[in-house]
């Protein structure tokens, strides 16, 4: 079997890849985000890859693994390595798990971040107590047993109070489309700063109680010992972690010594990773046991099996997993269920990313019903990566543009 083309199409909020062969078998796999990045880097990487047999998944990786970085420059090279795995275990006629040594799970814990906020009792939650009430709703509505919320510099709230209440010294507005991350990265908080955090975690734990784990995505943003001031100051809320302190999403570096003097001094479980490229940046935060909790994300970090390595070598080191998702997309959910399945008892739960909109679940097959069912989602049997694209259906999503995506 050889590879004969690698396409990409946006349909819906997801940009999608395919992978295809002389053979029949397609690969297919979904990028976060990113459309015009996407759309002009895959015609350089299909050049590395046309004539390659798909299914020597590492052989096809070593042409064009060196041909990524840090997010969002690893997406494609990323995305392109769960095609070919789809790819593979649809030609050996078993799902992906069995490739990546067989699953010891049958069903995997997901946490939400984002999850039809037109469901929940407060779609624009301001305020800690709305936040809380949203996490008891998701509980309810979908079984979440983890729920992970904005807060600090990554909520557009805390980035508005830092500028107008003076909840920090170096804030100054950014105008789109550069990424908000760079608002005030690192910038030391006052009084009021510090204080709006440890109380929001408080007031939220006090409306969720034990119903739900807890848990924040921070920045990045804060300086090292206003990091560690938070964490101190949340300690009696056994939240599940804490994510991205200092650095993390779009910063092209992890800072683990920074890290690793924050979790040596707290009891709060310290979490980042979702930015990071390859095992091999992994070495330091794993090694250094610079953080509680890692969240590498497949769709960033160079693929499923690139994750089950890291995972692997987490687990030597005491290092628990919380694989990030949350815009991977119905492909993702289902490439991320194939790795998670498989790894060691250090994983906790991945990030779950909804279809949006909802008739990506009507484009598909291979689903079964019920498959996500209290905060869990239910490992099923089916070659490859676990779904497929039902093209009569997803055809007439296709923009113009990528009217040829299925041909
Ligand atoms: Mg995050």
């Amino acid at each position: 079997m050889k590879i004969t083309d690698l396409k990409s199409a946006v349909i819906g909020t997801n940009v999608c890849l395919r992978v295809v062969t002389d053979k029949g078998i397609d690969g297919y796999a979904q990028v976060e985000e990113h459309k015009e990045f996407v759309n002009t880097t895959v015609p350089y990487y299909r050049d590395m890859i046309v004539g390659c047999d798909p299914t020597n998944v590492e052989g096809v990786m070593r042409r064009i693994r060196r041909l990524g970085a840090f997010k969002p420059w690893g997406k494609v090279v990323s995305s392109i390595e769960m095609a070919l795995w789809d790819i593979a275990g649809k030609e050996a006629g078993v799902p992906v798990y069995k490739l990546l040594g067989g699953k010891v799970r049958d069903k995997v814990r997901v946490y939400c971040t984002l999850y039809s906020p037109e469901k929940l009792p407060y779609p624009q939650a301001k305020n800690a107590k709305e936040r809380g009430e949203n996490i008891l709703a998701l509980n309810e509505m979908a079984g979440f047993t983890i729920v992970k919320t904005p807060t600090a510099f990554h909520t557009p709230e805390f980035r508005r109070l830092a500028e107008e209440e003076g909840f920090a010294y170096n804030s100054y507005p950014v105008q789109p489309p550069v990424q908000y991350m760079e608002n005030a990265n690192g910038s030391m908080l006052t009084d009021k700063g510090l204080n709006y955090l440890i109380d929001y975690v408080h007031t939220i734990k006090e409306v969720v109680g034990d119903k739900v784990g807890i848990a924040f995505d921070c920045g990045p943003g804060l300086t090292a010992m206003d990091a560690l001031k938070f964490a101190k100051g949340v300690e009696d809320c056994n939240v599940m972690w804490l994510e991205d302190l200092v650095t993390g999403d779009y910063t092209p570096y992890s800072l683990a010594q920074v890290y690793r003097d924050i979790t040596n001094n707290t009891i709060t479980n310290i979490h980042t990773g979702e930015q990071v490229y390859l095992r091999q940046n992994y070495r330091e935060l794993i090694e250094t046991q610079a953080v509680n909790v890692i969240g590498p994300d497949p769709a960033d970090v160079g693929g499923i099996a690139e994750l089950k390595w890291i995972a692997e070598y987490a687990n030597l080191h005491g290092i628990m997993m919380a694989p990030h998702g949350v815009f991977d997309g119905v492909f993702g959910m289902a490439a991320l269920t194939q790795v998670s399945c498989t790894m060691p008892q250090n994983y906790i739960a991945y990030e779950y990313p909804e279809g949006h909109p909802e008739w990506w679940y009507d484009i598909v097959e291979g689903l079964p019903d019920g498959f996500f069912k209290d905060g869990h989602v239910t490992v099923w049997d089916r070659p490859g990566i676990g779904v497929e694209f039902n093209v009569n259906k997803a055809e007439k999503y296709l923009r113009p543009e990528d009217k040829d995506f299925f041909r």
